[in-house]
This record gives structure tokens, C-alpha cells and sequence, in this order.
């Protein structure tokens, strides 16, 4: 975080640095009521405090402790510990128990009063585009046909292009809501992540990020004409991967890691799949794929392959237990086997899917080996929405109300999620694991009686209800302010650049449909 940074976010504050080990703190503009980390402990609901903390941990060796809780761990037991703490020192947790066991083993920690509170492993978003937040209010409605004659690609209204400076507005845009839901990892999967992954590093979240290979010569997703390759495209396309990871693989402490991604499997010929698959293996990584993701995509994988579109990968060797699968909604039992054999992971992207009016069947994949995790795709970054859909729908498609468990549904959001960007230290509050947390207002009008408080919040909670969140041991959102980011100005640039962009596609595509309800430019 940057002293500048913080400042936009705390207006009339100052920023006064008190020199050794670190210390440093927050005065408000009247000179008076100064904060400092040696006469007392913070709590949760202050920005400015949030800061101290932050300085102090980052000059070295402060021990955390954020106590008083209910710590919903998500180990391997679904352990909740009520008036629970947990310590992190440096990126990692170091102690997970009761306040006064680790209170007593921690003697000399900065202490956080978490009383109201929960603490939850922060969200894995395993499959996402930023820059679709562009299509917000526009994509939601067009959905692609699920029966014949399929049409080309996923909507019949082209994204507007960006600048690149536009770009980055979007993709920050992007992850403002990620965090605002909790979301500590992501998974992005674009292409020309080297415009902005500068600015994604900057903001303090974990990503896995995954530049895209295609080779289809014309044509989008699920678009029935003839696969004619472009082998040329192919090698640029791998050639970007090879260069982004040579480049920002491992890069702000190993925040920032690099993957593979082929599009879909109507978008690439079996050489390129193979050449994705190679480089998969060299450079060491996961890869991602959109898999049976619309019917027109099985159309066109069956016109061109003669066979379903997972057969078509699993023949070619695509499938491997660190592939993550997106979607997998128009798919045969004989295809969910083989997934399942291979032990993918699928991405359920359990909002978008109800958006299509259509869903994976999460308990067939499951009961054959695929590790099941989420993601939003397209337009919002709201893992809890996310994770309350997935629920839903799960039981809806099931007539089960009472599987999938709201435990369930938060394993498959966190640290499956984190096992699948190849992160196993992560998405469980476990000593030794990474420090990405959450922290949970549980005084709200919708959340309190506070009895079993996994299923209280899938149930019943917000995005608003997060007012922390920490990523490798530093807070990026303290006290309801983003600390990394300067929200206002990005929140009033979207709205700016976004009305822009679509004008000027409007104005320059006369043949393209206004959709209903557009705001006049
Ligand atoms: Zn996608």
C-alpha cells in the first residue's frame, strides 16, 4: 500500500511517520485525536488505524493477532472456533485457536478486537475476463441460443474495443467488487494481461493470470461455419504466454503467478492444443479452458472432430488434474467421466449459468473425481453472490433441500479454489497457510441470531457485511476502505469511459442493435 493511496481514501487525515520499527500514524486534520499502536489496540472499524497496523507489520517481525471471533476455518473438519483468534505474522498464519490460548502464546502481538466478527478464508474466483465489467446491464440479457441454428459467439453485440488506458479502468474496476466480496485470489484469464498486470499486482490481490491461445482463423465460440486455421495467430498467441511468464511469473513475492489458457475447444485446432499442453508442462503451471460451455460449441466440435468437445481434449492429452475446466453445462455423462478420471477441477460458474438458464451437474462431476470450484465470469466479481447461487441451483437441479451444505458450497469457493491455482498452502485458516482472510460484520440486521455461522452467512450475507480483507498477512480493505486502490476516481472513470466506449461503437456500427433500456450517451 502506498501512503498516497491511503491518504485519498481517509480524506482530511495526515499521515505522520514517528520513526523505529516501523511506527507511524494517522492524525486528523485538527492536529488532535491521535492514534497510536503503543497506547492501544485497534478495532476492525477504523481506516486509519488500519494503516498503523499495516506500516507496523510491513517494518519486520509484528505478530498479528485478531481476536474474539468466530474463526470459520474450513479445514479438513469444517472447524468453527467461537471467540476464536487467529495470529499471522509476516505472509503466514502462525496460530489458529481460542483467544486465550493464543492471546497467552502471543503476549506481545498488536492486537484487533474481533468481537461481532467472523474470520473466513478470503474467496478463490477461479475463472474471470476484468474487463467485461464493460458489458455490465448489456451481456446478462443476450444469452446465446441452447437450441439450433446456434449463432456465433456469446452475444450478437460486439464488446466496444478499448484504449489501453480504458482498459485498466475496467480491469481495476474489476477487482474493487472482488474485494468488496471477500475475494482474496483470482484467476483472469484475457489476453494482453502485459497491459495491466502492473496495476492487478498493485492491488494487493493473488492472482494466477492466463493469456490466452486461439487458432480458429474467423469466427467466435459456438459459430457453426467451417474451423479454418490461422497457425500464425496460434504462435503469437503462445508466444505472449511465454513472454508474460518469462516476464511477471512470481513477480510482488510470488503474488502474481502465470498459467496457460486455450479458448474453448471449437477455437483451437489439435496441434495448437497440443503446443498449449507442452507449454503447460515446460513452464511448470496450470492451464484453463472454457469447456462445453454452449451447445453451439458442441455443434461445432462435432461438425469439425467427429466426437463431443471433452473427448476431443482428452484424446489430444489436454485433460490433467491441474487443468481448471469453466462451465462444463452442455456436457454428456460419458464426458463428465472422463473429467472426473483425470481429476480436473471445473470452475462452477454458478451466476452466469443462471444468467444462460442453464447448469453443470455439480454432483455427477463431483462423484466422478472433479475437484469443484467457482468463479463469476463474466460482468460481476461477487464471489458471495456467487456462492449463494451455486446453492441454490444445486438444489434446485437436485430437488434436494438440504445438499449441497452451505459448508460444501464454501469449500468449493475457498480452498478448492486456492488447491486449484496450484496454491495448497491457501483458502483455510491453518498455521503455516498463506494470511488471506476475511473479516465479517456479524451485527446486521440480517445475519444476527449468529448460530451456525457458515451457513448464517451463505445463507444470509452481503458483500457489505465484509469490512477487512488481508492478502500474504497485509490488510488491502480495512475498516470498509480499499486500501490498495482509489475507488472514487475509478468507480467515476468507469462510468465515464463506459457510456464512451459504447457510443462509439453505436455511432460507428449503425447496423447494431441498441438493446432496450440503454442510457442515452
Ligand atoms: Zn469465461
Amino acid at each position: 500500500m502506498t501512503v498516497s493511496n491511503i491518504k485519498r481514501r481517509v480524506s482530511g487525515a495526515k499521515y505522520v511517520s514517528k520513526g523505529g520499527r516501523g511506527r507511524a500514524c494517522w492524525i486528523d486534520v485538527l492536529g488532535n485525536a491521535p492514534c497510536d499502536m503503543d497506547q492501544h489496540s485497534p478495532t476492525l472499524g477504523d481506516a486509519i488505524k488500519a494503516d498503523v497496523g499495516s506500516a507496523a507489520k510491513q517494518g519486520g517481525d509484528m505478530t498479528i493477532i485478531i481476536h474474539g471471533a468466530a474463526v470459520a476455518t474450513v479445514d479438513a473438519h469444517d472447524t468453527v472456533i467461537y471467540d476464536g483468534a487467529v495470529a499471522v505474522e509476516a505472509d503466514r498464519i502462525v496460530a489458529v485457536g481460542s483467544t486465550r490460548d493464543v492471546l497467552a502464546r502471543y503476549p506481545d502481538a498488536e492486537r484487533t478486537d474481533g468481537s461481532g466478527k467472523a474470520i473466513m478464508p478470503g474467496f478463490a474466483n477461479v475463472h474471470t475476463h476484468l474487463h467485461m465489467t464493460l458489458a455490465r446491464g448489456i451481456y446478462e440479457d443476450l444469452s446465446p441460443p441452447h437450441k439450433p441454428p446456434f449463432t456465433s459467439g456469446l452475444a450478437p453485440l460486439p464488446l466496444p474495443a478499448l484504449e489501453p488506458e480504458e482498459l485498466r479502468v475496467f480491469c481495476q474496476l474489476g477487482v474493487l467488487e472482488a474485494i468488496r466480496s471477500g475475494t482474496t485470489a483470482i484467476l483472469e484469464d484475457a489476453t494482453g494481461i502485459e497491459t495491466y498486470v502492473e496495476d492487478m499486482a498493485a492491488t494487493g490481490v493473488r492472482f494466477l493470470l492466463t493469456e490466452r491461445a486461439w487458432d480458429k482463423a474467423k469466427g467466435s465460440i459456438g459459430d457453426p461455419a467451417p474451423f479454418e486455421v490461422d497457425r500464425g495467430l496460434g504462435e503469437r498467441c503462445l508466444a505472449r504466454i511465454e513472454a508474460l511468464h518469462a516476464r511477471r511469473h512470481g513477480m510482488a513475492n510470488g503474488r502474481i503467478r502465470i498459467g496457460v489458457s486455450a479458448w474453448a475447444p471449437d477455437m483451437c485446432s489439435p496441434e495448437l492444443l497440443r503446443d498449449v499442453r507442452a507449454l503447460q508442462r515446460q513452464l511448470d503451471t496450470v492451464a484453463t479452458i472454457h469447456l462445453n460451455q454452449i451447445w453451439g460449441e458442441v455443434a461445432a466440435v462435432k461438425a469439425e472432430r467427429g466426437c463431443l468437445p471433452t473427448e476431443y481434449l482428452d484424446e489430444l492429452g489436454f485433460l490433467n488434474e491441474r487443468l481448471i475446466a469453466a462451465h462444463c453445462r452442455c456436457m454428456e455423462p460419458q464426458e463428465e467421466r472422463r473429467l472426473g478420471q483425470a481429476k480436473v477441477t471445473v470452475s462452477f460458474n454458478s451466476a452466469i449459468a443462471a444468467r444462460r438458464g442453464l447448469s453443470p451437474r455439480i454432483a455427477e462431476l463431483e462423484g466422478y473425481g472433479c475437484r469443484i470450484a467457482m468463479g463469476t465470469d463474466n460482468m460481476a466479481e461477487d464471489m458471495v453472490e456467487v456462492v449463494r447461487t451455486g446453492l441454490f441451483m444445486e438444489r434446485v437441479r437436485r430437488q434436494d433441500g438440504r445438499r449441497p451444505t452451505p459448508e460444501q458450497v464454501h469449500r468449493w469457493a475457498t480452498v478448492n479454489g486456492y488447491q486449484a491455482m496450484g496454491i495448497p498452502d491457501g483458502g483455510a485458516l491453518i498455521p503455516g497457510n498463506k494470511a488471506d482472510l476475511i473479516v465479517v460484520d456479524l451485527n446486521r440486521a440480517h445475519l444476527v441470531p449468529v448460530l451456525r455461522v457458515v451457513s448464517d452467512y451463505v445463507h444470509q450475507g452481503q458483500g457489505q457485511d465484509i469490512e477487512a480483507v488481508m492478502v500474504d498477512g497485509r490488510w488491502i480493505m480495512r475498516g470498509g476502505a480499499i486500501l490498495t486502490l482509489d475507488e472514487e476516481r475509478i468507480v467515476a472513470e468507469a462510468q465515464r469511459l463506459g457510456k464512451l466506449a459504447w457510443r462509439r461503437l453505436f455511432e460507428s456500427r449503425r447496423d447494431l442493435e441498441v438493446p432496450a433500456g440503454f442510457a442515452p450517451c
